[in-house]
């Protein structure tokens, strides 16, 4: 079985009816981008930096982080890196990010809202991110984006970075494309007014689900309740997509439900092109694209948006899935 999904790696990524995916990867190290390159990635759709900043006492250098982005673009040889800025907090934590003890952590000081808090630090990773940009296809998204302002005032400390390099005569991408997961609700709900800003969105499923269901994505007791195919959840990522082909902007869902079987019909049904998942489940993905076609799950999805529960919309993806749709 696995030679026959290796055997896949090589092969173009489209449906039977010739509309063309592309499969990223998630990735946290240049160890996981060697094996998501084994596994045929067409470029990175989400580098989690943390792990970066991870298992030691003091924030990493520009320089150092500079070497670990510019390692990970050449290895791609062209193919895009989507490189996330820092993403700590909640389940994730940083000794020397200073972050107090919260009653809430999952709704606290988290994220980009440490980076925001932290203009110097944050200003330090995008300068070594921009840099990077001149090793190969580099772009850069924000996590947590809660409103249009959050964004601009990301926006605003990366113009500064760019500025700064400019002055100097560093190299560096000055047309770098700058994007946000949509992992908020309220980014979700407002995706319209977001899309005119933004070059891309990046659909984070693991913690809009646990957003709009609120239910905590680690906590066991209600895991039940966490379920990315709530009619809910569904919906949001509905709108979002929406939002984005109505901007022109590109849009790729980064979570764990990128790389479930079950849903692919919901991207090929809503025209999604770009999903980003763990290296080893690109190839079991693929081999089911190769045999879906995007045209019965686009006629399918009128009646897939009707369904008012999770477990009827799984089975009506499981009948659109199994080709007796
Ligand atoms: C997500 O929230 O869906 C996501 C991809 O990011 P992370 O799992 O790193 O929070
Ligand atoms: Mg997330």
């Amino acid at each position: 079985v696995l030679e026959r999904l290796q055997s896949l790696a090589t092969l173009p990524t489209v449906t039977t009816d010739g509309l063309r995916m592309s499969l990223f990867a998630n990735i946290a190290s240049l160890r996981d981008l060697e094996a998501a390159l084994e596994g045929g990635a067409e470029g990175v759709g989400l580098f989690r930096t943390e792990f970066i900043y991870m298992d030691r006492e003091t924030y990493p250098t520009e320089q150092e982080q500079y070497e670990i982005y510019c390692q990970a673009a050449s290895l791609l040889e062209g193919k895009p890196l989507t490189i996330r800025t820092l993403d700590v907090g909640g389940d994730k934590q940083l000794e020397y990010a200073n972050v107090p003890e919260e009653e809430n952590p999952v709704l606290g000081f988290r994220s980009i809202r440490i980076s925001l808090a932290q203009p110097h630090t944050f200003k330090t990773q995008l300068r070594a991110i921009l840099r990077a940009g001149a090793c190969g296809t580099v772009r850069v998204m924000f996590p947590m984006i809660q409103s249009v302002e959050q964004f601009r005032a990301a926006k605003r400390i990366f113009d500064e970075a760019k500025a700064e390099l400019r002055a100097e005569r560093q190299p560096y991408d000055e047309h770098m494309r700058v994007g946000m997961m949509v992992e908020v609700p309220a980014a979700a709900i407002v995706a319209d007014l977001l899309a005119s800003e933004v070059d891309f969105f990046s659909i984070g499923t693991n913690d809009l689900t646990q957003y709009i269901l609120a239910a905590d994505r680690l906590n066991e007791h209600v895991a039940s309740l966490y379920d990315p195919f709530h009619p809910a959840v569904i919906r949001m990522i509905q709108t979002t997509v929406a939002a984005a082909q109505h901007a022109g902007i590109g849009v790729s869902v980064c979570g764990e439900m990128a790389g479930d079987p079950l849903a692919l019909p919901i991207w090929l049904g809503l025209g999604v092109r770009e999903l980003s998942m763990a290296s080893g489940l690109m190839l079991p993905l693929k081999s089911e694209l190769l045999k879906a076609s995007a045209a019965r799950s686009a006629a399918h999805w009128a009646e897939l948006s009707k369904l008012k529960t999770s477990r009827d919309i799984r089975e009506a993806l499981e009948r659109l899935g199994m080709g007796c749709g």
